[in-house]
Formats: structure tokens, C-alpha cells, sequence
């Protein structure tokens, strides 16, 4: 062990926000040792700025809920720690971990319960990679450092302590942490981890739950670096295992949405990560609306359904929130409405909660290639920059360009019939087709939505519809066109 000079290592305490120094202070006058430990340190030593700083104590969560109160809560069950609350701040405090018990390993060696407490010196070795093992005190000035993790900083090598294979059996998550902070810190990875790091290897993911993995994927859509490890995704064959449905390859329209998040993380703008999922599983869903749509099944049905079908295969990998989930069937909603809106709808829709996320889209697409969006991308682009005046000439435009174009495709309809629904937009989604997460119990009269609740169905084969399914009973029917109203969506 070596105890470096904080004040060597570029580190001060004026660099660290009071939530922390309040969270260590409070830990050592309560007669405990506590550090900070992780990203934090190893951020600041690199002269990046820390996305949150995490503390190390040898009280445990228990002693650490008597110091704080009713601002902490002990969380987690696999890995148990406290939630120190500083005013508006969340920090998350670890209690030294002991080498977990032997009893507590899965058949694989994955580690089910991680929860013995241990001395600093067991705490280091239980940590994944030497950059991240670095305990700072700041009061002290000192930095504990057990593992010479100041040669990988100097050096840029990320270098997992202990042996690489066990530690990704231990905890297959790791693969995914290793090509995040390569990615993020352009780091190289040690050739001891580059052995182990097989295609074989990745299968070890399948053990680990959806819920973990989506908030890793989200991690490594929004720590800033994506466009660089989208190609270390595909390479080390974790694409494979995260977007099983994806095919691995990065298209113009993914690379561009990559490149497009990366700089908005830059500039300090606000990202959805549900929006890259929307990119990615874009191609998927339009495959599946098409086998619908090739089914004889009515256009607007056909998108929900394929929406549906396409994140609930997407779930066997990653489970995406409910909340996101819903707000990527919108963005793809939003695709319609935007390529072919109401002219009296114009207006509400540039005003709709979810249009700019649906345009950003759009635009992106169209700005990737796709001829599919017919210029109307740029069209909205271009209308949300205009005066009153502009917007209704351009609208007008728009009016009668469609009406031409519906007179050509015989599909005359009377515009009054639009101006009765043009106060209000339909919703983009019906909440009641989101699929349920807790089996249904079955019932008698639909067949097939007793297999779709029931998990052993989880998979849908591509192109594979029931006979029984209700959608395929709502074929088109001949309409009388003057009682008919036209929408976007029909
Ligand atoms: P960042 O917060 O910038 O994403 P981080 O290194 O702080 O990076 P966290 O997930 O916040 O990552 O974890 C804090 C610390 O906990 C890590 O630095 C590491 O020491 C330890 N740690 C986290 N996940 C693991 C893991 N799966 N295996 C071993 N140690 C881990
Ligand atoms: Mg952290």
C-alpha cells in the first residue's frame, strides 16, 4: 500500500461539493473511517469532472443509518448500502466488503449476495478495476492506494484486480463496465482482460437481470462516449447479448443519433436515454408493421401492435421501463403524425409534449438518408422558425399540395369533415394495449391473450401471428368516404 499526496495527485478539497465533505465529516466525528472512493477520485485525478462521488466507511449500514437519520435508507439486498440524502443530493455509502462466502455463489461463480462486512484492505481487492480502487480522505490530504493504480492513470490502462475470468464470472456486468470506461476515459484495455474477453464470455450475461442490464445500457448511452463504444459493443460481442433483435451493425441513422447525444451530453443539454432505444429498435419496428400490414391489418392497429411486439421481445434482454417504454411508442407515433398531419392540426401538434422528441427523430432520419420522411423533417424545421403569417401561407401551401395529392389517389375528402376534429389530437398511445408485466389470469373467450401473458411465451417468432389473433379479424373494409373522418394515423 502506498499513501500518496492528495495535493500530488492534482486533488483539493475545494474541488469537492459540500455534500460529500458533510457525508465524510459526519462519518468521522461519529468516531468511524470513511473515504471517497470510485469514479469520483479517479475523475478528478484525470482532470474530468466526477459524475457523482461515492463514500467508503467501516460503519455498517446500520451504524451509518444511527449517524444520519431520517436522511438515510438502507437499499439493495444482493448489495446492501446506505442512501445518505444532502439536501437535494443523493450519495451512496458502501460498508467495506470481506470476500463474499462461498455458500452465497451461483453454480457459475456469479456472486448472488455481496454482503460480509471487511476490513479496507478486503475492500480493495472486492473493487473491479485498479482506477477505481483509490481511497481518498480529503481532511487528510491522503490517498490510499493499494494496488498501484497510479501507474494505470499514468498510463491509461484499465487493469481489473485479481484474475480476469473470475472476475467476470463473479459479476458479468463488469464486461460492460470495461468497455464503458475504455470508452469514456479512452483507456486501453489490459491484454489480461483482452484473453478473457470472448464471445463465449459474454453468454455469462444472460444470467444477469434485465432490470441491471437496462440501467447499464443506460449508462452507456449517456456517459457521453456512446459513438465510440458502439463499435466496442459489436466487437467484443456484447451487442449481440444487449439488442439481441438489433442486427449488429451501426447504420447511418444509429451512428448519427450516437453522434447527436454525444454532443448534446457536451453542451450540457438533457438526454432521454429511451430515445436511443427508439433509434435502435426503429428498423424492427417497421419490419414488424409491415408483417402486419402484409396480414391485411388496418395501419394505425398494425403500429401498436408492432410496438408492443417489438419492446416485449427487446424485454427478454433489457427491461425498459414502463414510463420510456410509452414514450418510445410515441416518438414512433409521432412518425406518422408528422409525415402527414391535419392542416388545422399543424399548429397543436408543433405544441404537442412529445413533437420534439418525435421531430428530432424525424430529422435525424431524414438527415441519415431516409427518403421515407418525404422532406417533412426539414419541413418542420423550417416551420417552427416562422412568424404567425408564414406559418399559416406555408400551411395553406401544405393544404393544397395534399389535397392534390389525395384527388390523385381518388381519395377525395371533404375538409369539413377535418375541421370538426381539429381542437384536439388523439392520443398518441392507448394505455390500455401497454403490455402487462404480471401474468393475466386466463381467460376463456381470448385464446390468444393468454399467450401473450404467459412468460414460457415471452418470445414471439418473427412473422408468426395466431390464427386466433384479434387484430387479424379487423381486416379493411370497404367505407362509405363521405361519413368517413381522415386522419393522419388511417
Ligand atoms: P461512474 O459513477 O463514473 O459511472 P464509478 O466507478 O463511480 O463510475 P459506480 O457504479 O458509481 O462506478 O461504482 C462506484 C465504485 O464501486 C466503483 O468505482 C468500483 O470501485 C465499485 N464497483 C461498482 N460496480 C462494481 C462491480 N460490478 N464490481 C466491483 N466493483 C464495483
Ligand atoms: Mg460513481
Amino acid at each position: 500500500m502506498q499513501t500518496l499526496h492528495a495535493s500530488k495527485c492534482g486533488l483539493s478539497t475545494t474541488q469537492l461539493p459540500s455534500y460529500i465533505l458533510d457525508v465524510i465529516d459526519s462519518l468521522t466525528k461519529a468516531g468511524y473511517e470513511a473515504y471517497i472512493v470510485g469514479g469520483g477520485v479517479r475523475d478528478l485525478m484525470l482532470g474530468l469532472t466526477p459524475k457523482d462521488f461515492d463514500a467508503v466507511t467501516n460503519a455498517t449500514p446500520a451504524q451509518i443509518k444511527e449517524v444520519f437519520g431520517r436522511r438515510c435508507r438502507i437499499i439493495g439486498r444482493r448489495f446492501e448500502l446506505a442512501h445518505v440524502y444532502s439536501g437535494r443530493e443523493l450519495i451512496e455509502v458502501a460498508t467495506f466488503r470481506a470476500p463474499p462466502k462461498k455458500s452465497v455463489t451461483s453454480a457459475a461463480g456469479m456472486i448472488l449476495r455481496d454482503n460480509n462486512w471487511g476490513t479496507i484492505e478486503q475492500d480493495f481487492v472486492r473493487r473491479d478495476f485498479s482506477i477505481n480502487a483509490m481511497y481518498y480522505q480529503p481532511r487528510k490530504g491522503v490517498v490510499l492506494d493499494f494496488c498501484n493504480a497510479i501507474d494505470d492513470i499514468q498510463t491509461k490502462t484499465l487493469r481489473l484486480l485479481g484474475d480476469p475470468k473470475l472476475r467476470f464470472e463473479e459479476d458479468p456486468v463488469r464486461m460492460l463496465r470495461t468497455l464503458r470506461f475504455a470508452a469514456k476515459l479512452n483507456f486501453s484495455i489490459d491484454p489480461e482482460i483482452l484473453k478473457v474477453f470472448t464471445p463465449e464470455a459474454t453468454l455469462l450475461l444472460r444470467d444477469v437481470s434485465p432490470h441491471r442490464l437496462y440501467d447499464e445500457s443506460q449508462k452507456l448511452f449517456t456517459m457521453g462516449h456512446l459513438n465510440r463504444v458502439l463499435p466496442m459493443l459489436i466487437e467484443f460481442g456484447i451487442w449481440q447479448q444487449l439488442f439481441a433483435e438489433v442486427p449488429a451493425e451501426i447504420n447511418q441513422f444509429i451512428e448519427r443519433a450516437a453522434r447527436n447525444t454525444d454532443q448534446r451530453i457536451q453542451v450540457g443539454k438533457t438526454i432521454n436515454p429511451a430515445f436511443f432505444y427508439a433509434v435502435l429498435l426503429w428498423e424492427q419496428f417497421l419490419a414488424r408493421c409491415d408483417i402486419y400490414a402484409a396480414k391485411g391489418v388496418v395501419a394505425a392497429e398494425a403500429r401498436a401492435q408492432a410496438g408492443l411486439d417489438v419492446l416485449k421481445r427487446q424485454a427478454t434482454r433489457t427491461i425498459i421501463p414502463r414510463f420510456a417504454e410509452t414514450f418510445i411508442r410515441e416518438v414512433w407515433e409521432m412518425q406518422t403524425r408528422l409525415l402527414n398531419p391535419k392542416p388545422q392540426q399543424i399548429e397543436l401538434l408543433s405544441n404537442h409534449a412529445r413533437f420534439r422528441a418525435g421531430f428530432d427523430f424525424m430529422l435525424l432520419r431524414e438527415k441519415s438518408g431516409d427518403e421515407s420522411t418525404q422532406g417533412m423533417g426539414s419541413w418542420w424545421d423550417n416551420y417552427q422558425n416562422m412568424s404567425m403569417d408564414e406559418k399559416e401561407r406555408v400551411i395553406g401551401q401544405y393544404n393544397r399540395q395534399r389535397n392534390k395529392s389525395r384527388r390523385k389517389s381518388n381519395a377525395v375528402v371533404e375538409d369539413v369533415t377535418e375541421s370538426k376534429v381539429s381542437s384536439m389530437i388523439e392520443p398518441l398511445v392507448k394505455e390500455s394495449e401497454s403490455r402487462s408485466r404480471r401474468p393475466r389470469k386466463p381467460a376463456p373467450s381470448q385464446p390468444y391473450e393468454n399467450k401473450r401473458s404467459n412468460p414460457a411465451h415471452a418470445r414471439v417468432e418473427s412473422g408468426t401471428i395466431h390464427a386466433d389473433h384479434p387484430i387479424l379479424k379487423r381486416k379493411r373494409v370497404k367505407r362509405d368516404l363521405n361519413s368517413v373522418v381522415f386522419g393522419p394515423t388511417q
